[in-house]
């Protein structure tokens, strides 16, 4: 986890953790950046989200936007108009049932539409500083069973195997390091096993193609 650690910290954060850094962990921020960050590339979510809270910081102006202006303002994210959606119905139930805040437990958070315990991990662990969740997406589900520190079928089994197979210390920033990983080394098709930092210590587990070396290293 150290060598992982020191990999990739120079190869940049994700969007989610990038609004999470310049809005000082502000929860509701981190949860509208983490419902618009799926399947969704980090520099579209990263400019949709700049739009957006441009015109809309917090949930009381947002909740007064028609959703078809959240649409263009989102837009080109994926599957935008059910972000779009899913936004407006999340600000009417944060100002309905909690004052207009951002839950900070798993089961309320729950509870707003478009929010599954992956987003609910991420918005506990970069909007309220928790420090006993661990967020599990499709990269850290693949390269957890890679490594061979678990060996599940879906996130969900992931989550609760690496709450045995991982240090507490870990599990904040676990989501930070494989996405980041994921990303541009443990891809999901041709990871770059020859460039990766864990080659001696991984067993490669289901790796079927993995990238060629580089010609000069042939
Ligand atoms: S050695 Fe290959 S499979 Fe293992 S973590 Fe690195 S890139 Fe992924």
């Amino acid at each position: 986890m150290t060598r992982l650690a020191e990999a990739t910290l120079p190869l940049g954060v994700p969007a989610v953790e990038r609004i999470a850094e310049t809005t000082e962990s502000d929860p509701f921020q981190v949860l509208v950046g983490t419902l618009l960050s799926a399947r969704t590339q980090d520099r579209t979510t990263d400019a949709a989200c700049e739009r957006l809270f441009a015109v809309a910081p917090d949930v009381h102006v947002m909740a007064r936007l028609r959703v078809d202006r959240i649409e263009r303002l989102i837009y080109p994210v994926s599957f935008y108009r059910h972000k779009a959606r899913h936004v407006k119905a999340a600000c009417r139930i944060l100002l309905e049932r909690f004052g207009g805040r951002v839950p900070s437990s798993m089961d309320e958070l729950l509870l707003l539409p478009g929010v599954g315990r992956k987003p609910a991990n991420l918005v506990l662990i970069l909007g309220f500083g928790s420090k006993a969740n661990i967020c599990v997406d499709t990269h850290v589900h693949r390269i957890s069973n890679r490594l061979g520190w678990v060996t599940t079928r879906t996130p969900e089994e992931t989550e609760q195997a690496l709450y045995q197979a991982i240090e507490p210390r870990w599990w904040p920033r676990l989501n930070l390091y494989l996405v980041t990983w994921g990303q541009k080394v443990c891809r999901p098709i041709g990871p770059r096993c020859s460039q990766c930092v864990l080659a001696t210590v991984c067993p490669k587990i289901g790796v079927r193609s993995r990238a060629p070396l580089p010609a000069a290293s042939r």
